[in-house]
C-alpha cells in the first residue's frame, strides 16, 4: 500500500480536556506519523469554510461554533493507507457506535464533541493540508 498523507484536527474537546498527548499516543501506536503539527484557534472563516460541505445540515451552526470555541491541534500524519488507517483509529463520529480502542471510544463526548476530524480520502485530505500547512512546515 502506498505511503500517504492525511488531514487531522485535534477538536476543542480534547484540547480542553488536555488530551493531545493521550490522542497522539494512539496515533503513534498505530504507525502513523505525525510530520507536522500545530496549535491553532480557527477562526469562524476558516472553521466555515472547512466544513462547508455541512453547510446545509441542521448541526452547521452548533459545529462552527464548537470549532473555534476553544484551541484545536492540526496535524499531518503519514503512512501506510494513512487516510483509512486513521479513520480507523479514530472511530465512528458517533461515540456511542465507535469500536473499542478508537480516540472516539476513548475520549469522544458526543456526536458533535467527537475529539478528532480525519480527511476521508486523499483528495480531500490534500485541500485540507493546504488549508492549514505550508509546504515547508510538513517534515517526513
Ligand atoms: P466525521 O467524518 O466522522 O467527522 O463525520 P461527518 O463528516 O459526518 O461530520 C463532521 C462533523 O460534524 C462530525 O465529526 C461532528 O463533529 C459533527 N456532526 C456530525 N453529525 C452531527 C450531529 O448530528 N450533531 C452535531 N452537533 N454535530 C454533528
Amino acid at each position: 500500500m502506498a505511503i500517504e498523507r492525511t488531514f487531522s484536527i485535534l477538536k476543542p474537546d480534547a484540547t480542553a480536556r488536555n488530551l493531545t498527548g493521550a490522542i497522539n499516543a494512539l496515533i503513534e501506536q498505530a504507525g502513523l506519523r505525525i510530520v507536522a503539527q500545530k496549535r491553532i484557534r480557527m477562526t469562524r472563516d476558516q472553521a466555515e469554510t472547512f466544513y462547508a460541505v455541512h453547510k446545509a445540515r441542521p448541526f452547521f451552526g452548533e459545529l462552527v461554533d464548537f470549532m473555534v470555541s476553544g484551541p484545536v491541534v492540526v496535524q499531518v500524519l503519514e503512512g501506510e493507507g494513512a487516510v483509512l488507517k486513521y479513520r480507523d483509529v479514530m472511530g465512528a463520529t458517533d461515540p456511542s457506535k465507535a469500536a473499542d480502542g478508537t480516540i472516539r471510544k476513548a475520549h469522544a463526548q458526543s456526536i458533535g464533541e467527537n475529539s478528532v476530524h480525519g480527511s476521508d480520502a486523499p483528495e480531500t485530505g490534500a485541500i485540507e493540508i493546504a488549508q492549514f500547512f505550508s509546504g515547508n512546515e510538513i517534515v517526513g
